[in-house]
């Protein structure tokens, strides 16, 4: 099997590469931007405070420089987890606190700068694919979902292959033949969702504990937010004929994804052999949520 970089997922051939560094520069702004908010909204206060008890300037001081050195702390953290490529201490609560709370804080600030939607979007889902593969998580074959877009299915194909991708014929006009047989030789559950309703519907339903998806940048962003804190390796949809019409996406990446995070049964129990007594021979799991 052809290697991959997997610092390169998340790259179409049709569309720009994901850049770690816009999402890196946004967060920098933002510390700048917040540090100079927080002297702010000192200063002010000062001025007045000052007035009312000699302390108390110094006090609102003490607590805004506290919370600064929070965000900073934190900031600092993410920055080390990108970099390295390797869980700190919190990297799952760092991926919530990314998802949830820096990416609609850096599209702002994103577009305050001018850049597109789908530029900071390809950086969010490259940072997340970072910080999904520093958790080192592996799922057993049942508990890992493969989800495509309506989109990959060919045009010209009258097959109903939502719902249930084992009706495709397998006449290689698309990729679902190699995605659907790809899950068949894993043994990976595989869903083509026609939108984000069904991809949650399916989530929910499927109660997957990994995800690799395939999607365009907006459904991918919008797929990674809804399904936290299950852990969603995205990658980006190559679109030759434009936006949702006859996609395609790069086997070798699905393909490399699968097995960064399939749990081999054979290789741990070679590795874990003699060391049975001392750590049950299962990985740990963390257990995906319900919705
Ligand atoms: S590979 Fe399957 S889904 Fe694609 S066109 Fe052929 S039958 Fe339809």
């Amino acid at each position: 099997m052809k290697v991959v970089d997997l610092k390169s997922f998340g790259r179409t051939e049709d569309s720009e590469p994901p850049r770690k560094r816009t999402f890196i520069l946004l967060l920098l702004v933002t510390c700048v931007v917040m540090v100079g908010l927080s002297f702010f909204l000192w200063w002010v206060p000062y001025v007045g405070l000052a007035n009312i008890h000699a302390s108390l300037p110094w006090v609102l001081a003490f607590l805004l420089g506290f919370g600064v050195l929070f965000c900073l702390g934190g900031a600092l953290t993410l920055l080390m987890t990108i970099v390295r490529g390797k869980n700190l201490f919190f990297n799952r609560k760092i991926r919530g606190v990314v998802i949830r709370i820096l990416f609609p804080l850096l599209v702002g600030v994103g577009r305050c700068f001018g850049l597109s939607k789908d530029e900071i979007r390809r950086s969010f889902v490259a940072i997340n694919n970072r910080l999904v593969f520093a958790e080192s998580k592996k799922v057993r074959p049942e508990r890992l979902l493969i989800l495509l877009p309506h989109c990959l299915q060919n045009h010209e194909c009258g097959i109903r292959i939502t719902g249930d991708v084992a009706k495709c014929k397998g006449c290689g006009k698309c990729k679902i033949k190699d995605l659907s047989e790809l899950s068949r030789r894993h043994g990976v559950s595989i869903s083509v969702a026609t939108g984000g309703t069904l991809a949650r519907r399916i989530v929910i339903e499927k109660k997957p504990d990994m995800i690799i998806a395939v999607a365009c940048e907006r459904d991918l962003t919008s797929g990674i937010q809804d399904s936290y804190p299950i852990p969603v390796f995205g990658i980006l949809n190559h679109r030759p004929f434009g936006p949702c019409f006859d996609t395609d996406v790069d086997l070798t990446m699905v393909e490399t994804a699968l097995a960064s995070f399939l749990y081999d049964e054979a290789d741990h129990s070679e590795r874990s052999g003699p060391r049975d007594s001392h750590d049950g021979g299962a990985p740990k799991r963390v257990s995906g949520p319900t919705s």
